[in-house]
């Protein structure tokens, strides 16, 4: 079914009794070709494009839970492509295009709205290295635009410029990134992905892999064992956890992020805004809550709940740029497990093992990178070689010294 104003109007006069369910509930089956462990953000975005852009039929996605259950729905839905390494900007601008035509191509409404994102400088030392990865992100193609501290002041008078400690002397524009509806993206894909044939098994738990001779021909699961030519394991938080199934130790460690909304406010913040002098930004839901959030618990944990001394310290960045925050009401808090990587950069590649694939170090960035990260896995498991954009994700790095450290922090996950 195409959704569309007409059928909008259509059903509306009909009594709303055409509307089809948005994906079906199929049984597995014993076997398929691919089959992707996951169904998150960047499991549904794989296997649509590997059904839409690759001609892959025979194609399955196991999610534990629910579909929406992982990070994609915990996420603070901030899109960008504001990096400045050669192993990332290509990849990151790639995916913000593919946000740009994306509700267009599955479909489907996730709300992409491209309000701006811009990046505070406190000081001159940071403003040179913004104007740096500015020009590294027009050399790849985006936008890129840096703002003095008068033409901020005209724009957003809200913001605490004099601050004594962190006074704000201007900013970094990517005027194309923005926020997206985070499930109604696992939605699309997920409705996308169903329409081409791909079966989407909820409440199914990859418990083990079967590998023989170094070769992966299945796993377990907890609705019965399942053959497949090619496995993708495109599990986020769950990284360690599931590829130690199949033997392997990742240079990936779990640990809680959370995210924040206010009572809905009448519009103040007209796009996303990050704090330059400490971790914290903040945008505005079209309910009005101001949404927001900053830096990692900074222990180890596959929880999906975090701790308060984060909570004053992510509230303390708020104040320290616009301290109207402080009169806005808390409605709710939660956390998301994240895949920090020890370069603070993603895997998109093959493991040692035949048939094997693996998807994942994503950190607190993976929602923006979703439409590429999806797009790139299929590339590698239809091809079997990496797409150009993602060539540098590899899991060998870490061996050969090709970091991708955009911000030169080392293997420090709570500075990435
Ligand atoms: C609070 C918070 C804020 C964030 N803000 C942003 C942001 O503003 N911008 C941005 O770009 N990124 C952001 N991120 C990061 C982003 O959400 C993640 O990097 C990205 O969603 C991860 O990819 P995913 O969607 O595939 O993960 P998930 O949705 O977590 O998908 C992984 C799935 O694998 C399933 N799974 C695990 N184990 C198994 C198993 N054994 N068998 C079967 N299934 C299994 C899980 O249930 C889960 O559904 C944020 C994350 C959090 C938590």
């Amino acid at each position: 079914m195409r959704y569309s104003a007409l059928r909008i109007l259509r059903e509306g006069l009909t009594g709303n009794k055409g509307w089809k369910p948005v994906w079906r509930e199929p049984e597995p089956k014993a076997e398929y070709d691919i089959v992707i462990v996951g169904g998150g953000g960047h499991g549904l975005a794989t296997a649509y494009y590997l059904a839409k852009e690759f001609g892959h039929k025979n194609i399955a996605v196991l999610e534990k839970g629910w579909l929406g259950s992982g990070n994609i729905g915990r996420n603070t839905t901030i899109i960008r492509s504001n990096y400045m390494l050669p192993g990332n900007e290509p990849f990151y601008e790639m995916s913000l295009k593919l946000w740009e035509g994306l509700e267009q191509d599955f479909n489907y409404n996730a709300m992409v709205s491209q309000r701006s994102i811009l990046n505070l400088y406190h000081s001159d030392a940071q403003r040179d290295a913004f104007v740096r990865r500015a020009n590294a992100m027009m050399l790849a193609g985006a936008d890129a635009e840096i703002a003095d501290a008068d033409q901020l002041r005209a724009e957003l008078p809200f913001l605490d410029f004099d601050n004594a400690r962190f006074p704000i002397k201007g900013g970094l524009f990517q005027r194309r990134g923005g926020t997206v509806r985070h499930d109604a993206v696992a939605w699309g894909y997920a409705r996308g992905a169903d329409a081409r044939g791909v079966d989407i098994i909820q409440n199914c738990e990859v418990t083990g892999f079967d590998i023989e001779n170094g070769h992966c021909t299945g796993m377990q699961t907890s609705r019965g064992a399942i053959r497949a030519k090619k496995v993708a394991v495109c599990v986020a938080g769950s990284s360690g956890r599931v590829m130690e199934k199949a033997g392997m130790r990742l240079p990936i460690e779990s640990h809680v992020l959370q995210a924040f909304v206010t009572e809905g406010l009448k519009p103040v913040i007209p796009g996303v805004i990050t704090f330059g002098a400490g971790h914290f930004y903040v945008s505005q839901s079209d309910k009005g809550g101001l949404v927001f959030g900053g830096d990692i618990d900074g222990y180890n944990s596959y929880a999906q709940r975090g701790n308060l001394p984060v909570v004053e310290d992510v509230a303390e960045g708020g104040m320290a740029i616009m301290p109207m925050i402080g009169r806005a009401r808390l409605l709710r808090s939660w956390g998301g497990i994240m895949d920090m990587s020890m370069d603070g950069s993603p895997f998109i590649d093959k493991t040692h093992v035949d048939g094997l694939y693996f998807n994942g170090g994503w950190c607190y960035g993976g929602f923006k990178a979703t439409p590429a990260s999806g797009f790139c896995y299929a590339h590698l498991l239809a091809r079997d070689e990496p797409h150009p954009v993602a060539a540098q994700m590899r899991l060998d790095r870490f061996m050969s010294g090709n970091l991708i450290d955009e911000k030169g922090v080392g293997n420090q996950p709570n500075l990435h």
